[in-house]
């Protein structure tokens, strides 16, 4: 591994049968010359302890960091879409820290700002859902024009890491993570003589932005969320949603492209 990244930090929920597996794992850094540390902050690695959802949390925690790499291992099951590593798998674990020149990969993030004011980052999607039994309007809006009026439960914005995660249970498509884009899927919507929207997945480029207007029609309360965090604004009138040029690292591995993971996980 390249000489300046050494130093590790472990993000993962502190539980007695956890911390047991920790020390296996710290002893077999430390014999390969890494150092562990007491924060993320000194950290140029990080390493979640957990599922996909903890590696979520565990960028999230940091920040998103642009200068460290991240990696997530599993605990149980398999390994997952973020997960390349399985606790008991040391050998894939050795061979990545004795690998001569780490070959880095990187997974797209979205930016979502809400009123002009709150940015959040998103690795998985962006959500935004009714929060009553009523249906939630919202002009889609693509490099500013207006592109559907959408009535129903709500919609994912997602990354292409994102697509095989809430966007795939809505039938959304999986999206290869080396396409710089983002992806709309519906949840619910309505469609009469009345409301009408595309009532398929669209994906798109990049470079464009989209706009969601929440219409003012009895339902100004929506529930959003950003990967497997809600978002802690109440009222919204606007969220306009982009991919950002921020992105997240990750060791990349023999044998472990993202559609092995995703034949290993779905099929
Ligand atoms: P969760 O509700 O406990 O679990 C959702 C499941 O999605 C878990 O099995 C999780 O894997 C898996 N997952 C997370 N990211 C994935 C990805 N990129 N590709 C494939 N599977 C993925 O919540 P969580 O574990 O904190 O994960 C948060 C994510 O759950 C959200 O970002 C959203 O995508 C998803 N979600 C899905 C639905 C749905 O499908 N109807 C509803 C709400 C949220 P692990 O077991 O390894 O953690
Ligand atoms: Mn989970």
């Amino acid at each position: 591994m390249m000489e300046e990244r050494k130093d590790i930090y472990f993000f993962y929920k502190k539980d007695p049968k956890i911390n047991e597996k920790v020390h296996v794992l710290i002893d077999l850094v430390e014999r390969y010359g890494f150092t562990v540390v007491p924060t993320q902050e000194e950290a140029n690695i990080i390493v979640s302890l957990g599922g996909d959802g903890m590696f979520l949390q565990a960028v999230r925690k940091s920040g998103f960091r642009q200068d460290c790499l991240y990696a997530g291992i599993s605990l149980d099951g398999s390994e997952g879409l973020y997960c390349d590593f399985h606790i008991n798998d040391l050998h894939h674990m050795v061979d990545a820290m004795t690998m001569e020149k780490i070959e880095v990969r990187k997974y797209p993030v979205i930016e979502a700002n809400i009123d002009g004011e709150d940015s959040f980052y998103c690795l998985n999607e962006f959500t935004i859902r009714s929060g009553i039994i009523k249906t939630l309007v919202l002009d889609v809006l693509i490099d500013g024009f207006l592109f559907e009026t959408f009535r129903g439960d709500g919609m994912v914005i997602s990354t292409p890491t994102g697509s095989t995660a809430y966007n795939k249970s809505i039938h959304g498509a999986v999206v290869d993570p080396l396409l710089p884009c983002i992806q709309v899927t519906e949840m619910g919507s309505l469609n009469n003589n009345i409301y009408r929207t595309l009532g398929s997945p669209f994906i798109l480029s990049g470079e464009r932005k989209l706009k969601l207007k929440v219409v003012p029609d009895g339902n100004v309360f929506p529930t959003m969320g950003m990967d497997n965090e809600a978002v802690g604004l109440q009222k919204v009138e606007t969220v306009e949603i982009q991919l950002t040029d921020q992105v997240i690292r990750t060791i990349k591995l023999k044998d472990n492209s993202f559609f092995e993971k995703v034949k290993r996980t779905f099929l």
